[in-house]
């Protein structure tokens, strides 16, 4: 089995420690490349290259965000925010600055662990169909590259792959079990409040009225649905 490389851009050495205990339990090789210092992790990020960052909001030398914003310069590697921030404006920012995915500390080891093997999954999986279309939606030549008309709009990761699981049931009820599913390969307790931050950031990209949603409809304790007879 290939070795998994995680680089970990955390201050606290006993979240360090916690963390790599944690993701020894789940693969027989995991390398850990831990960086105290914002600026250190940028560097190892371009010379050990691995295969995922788990990166702190509040670091010493430079805010998180930052550093999010330097990494997505120059790679599109997986980024899991791990922080104690858990207000939604923090995770709508993160999420914006192209964070894949985050966990609000204190974290179940559990829960960790299958949301970083989600996202090593997500990125390893082959490309999806993305000639599908939903009204006058469609995808450019990556998830991440979302067309409303002529107009090109950037998604992260995650939001594309939302996106692309609603349009491809278009007119029909997600539950959020499955985009659950679609997202971290299980529901979890408090994967409906992810949802709802997700779909908040693809409304605000890609409806008029993002506080009056037309095109992302939430069936309240169903799921969502993208109507888009509307567009
Ligand atoms: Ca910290």
């Amino acid at each position: 089995m290939k070795k998994v490389k995680i680089l970990i851009i955390e201050d606290d050495q006993a979240i360090i420690d916690n963390v790599s205990l944690i993701l020894e339990m789940g693969w027989d090789s995991v390398e850990m490349i831990p960086a105290r210092l914002a600026s250190r992790g940028l560097q190892l990020m371009e010379s050990q290259k691995p295969d995922l960052v788990i990166l702190d909001l509040g670091l010493p030398d430079m805010s998180g965000f930052e550093v999010l914003k330097r990494i997505r310069l120059f790679s599109n590697l997986p980024v899991l925010i791990l922080t104690v921030r858990g207000e939604e404006k923090d995770v709508v920012l993160a999420l914006a600055l192209g964070a894949d995915d985050y966990i609000i500390k204190p974290f179940r080891q559990m829960e960790l662990l299958a949301r970083i093997k989600a996202l090593l999954r997500r990125t390893s999986q082959p490309e999806e169909d993305l000639s599908i279309k939903a009204g006058n939606l469609y995808f450019g030549r990556s998830i991440t590259e979302i067309y409303k008309g002529n107009q090109k709009i950037s998604l992260t990761i995650t939001e594309g792959k939302m996106m692309h699981c609603l349009m491809s049931q278009a007119g029909k009820i997600v539950s959020y079990k499955n985009l659950s599913e679609v997202l971290w390969g299980e529901e979890y307790p408090g994967a409906k409040q992810s949802l709802k931050v997700y779909v908040n950031h693809l409304r605000k990209k890609l409806e008029n009225e993002p506080g009056k949603p037309i095109l992302i409809q939430n069936l309240a304790g169903i799921g969502y649905l993208l109507d888009v007879l509307g567009t």
